[in-house]
């Protein structure tokens, strides 16, 4: 079968490798459609290790090949967190938090591919009429999910959102779903400002010196957000988080941290008993649960849909990606 392989940090390029075997508990996807994200431009750039050669993609939506209980044919989405099912965390529900787990795309090959495998429990049917060029982004909208899950938010309580790319979107269409007032948007750029608008979001704002004053304006007595999502993984956005959250309140640091030093206003996460809540990849009961949301209408994913490109053109797409163009890029694998 005909993959993207990355072969060294910087290196891709389509080759012909084996196409994996189902069985033995593991279903065999035809692939159609897979989003490209972050992730994989971090191990393309070499900052996230992978032994070579790998096949990356962990958002990928596709028809069953063979294997697992499904009919062949069906449509489905691959669940990319794999886990043993036999150790404490599992036993405890905590499956994505398994340390003898890892993600299909990262530390097995993944979906950038014609086929890929994956556990049979790891495979979700969609429904039939569901636009499966939407559909890869289910993956992303899982790992919101689950985080707002911790987060609780609760009807009225006032949620800013750090940062509009995919998931800030997402997380922005998932608050106003859980009843929260107001949801407030916050990034430079201003296409993306509207789209939060027309997304759900009741106000937005660009970072900059007054955007504390707008949101102490909107919070009224609170005197600050009840939940602060940082969506965009840097620590000064973090500090301005814990700026901008009320005394009391619950700030969810979504974008991926990597750095292991630097300044944060520490004394502040005290002084404001500032609750901190971590959230990793997703469980298997959030697929279902997204899956449902989009069908419904509660979240809108065609609108953060991009570009299309097709997987042979995967590098194209990974320029695009590190330029910070565009939201969503779909790779097609029938183009
Ligand atoms: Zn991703
Ligand atoms: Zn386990």
């Amino acid at each position: 079968m005909k993959a993207m392989v990355l072969s060294a940090p910087k290196t891709i390029g389509e080759e012909d490798v084996a196409q994996p075997v189902p069985g033995d508990g593991k279903a065999l996807v035809k692939v159609t459609k897979t989003g490209i994200c972050g992730t994989d431009l971090k191990i393309y750039q070499g900052g996230i290790p992978v032994a070579y050669p790998r096949v990356m993609g962990h958002e990928s939506v596709g028809t069953v090949a063979a294997g697992g209980e499904l009919e062949p044919g069906t449509p489905v989405i691959v669940d990319p967190a794999y886990y043993c099912g036999d150790c404490f965390h599992c036993h405890n529900g905590q499956t994505h938090l398994c340390p003898n787990g890892g993600l299909i795309g990262r530390d097995v090959d993944g979906g950038f591919a014609d086929y890929v495998l994956a556990p049979t429990h790891n495979v979700h049917p969609l429904p039939p009429d569901m636009n499966l060029t939407h559909a890869p982004l289910v993956q992303p909208m899982t790992t919101c999910l689950h985080a707002q899950r911790l987060a609780k938010i609760f009807p009225g309580e006032a949620v800013v959102v750090i940062g509009l790319g995919v998931t800030g979107l997402l997380h922005v269409q998932l608050a106003k779903a859980h009843g929260a007032y107001p949801v407030i948007g916050i990034t430079r750029s201003e296409w993306k400002r509207d789209l939060a608008e027309e997304l759900g979001a009741d106000y937005t704002f660009a970072p900059g010196d007054d955007v504390k004053d707008k949101i102490l304006e909107v919070t009224g007595d609170k005197g600050g957000a009840d939940l602060v999502i940082e969506s965009v993984g840097q620590l000064s956005v973090l500090a301005q988080a814990i700026d901008i959250v009320r005394l009391g309140g619950r700030i969810l640091p979504f974008g991926i941290l990597t750095v292991s030093e630097g300044a944060l206003p520490f004394y502040d996460l005290y002084f404001k008993e500032i609750q901190v809540v971590n959230a990793r990849v997703a469980k298997p009961e959030d697929y279902p649960a997204s899956i449902d949301f989009v069908e419904r209408g509660i979240v809108n994913l065609d609108k953060l849909i991009t570009d299309v490109v097709p997987l042979a053109e995967m590098k194209r797409a990974l320029d695009m990606l590190e330029q910070g163009k565009g939201i969503k890029i779909i790779l097609d694998h029938e183009a």
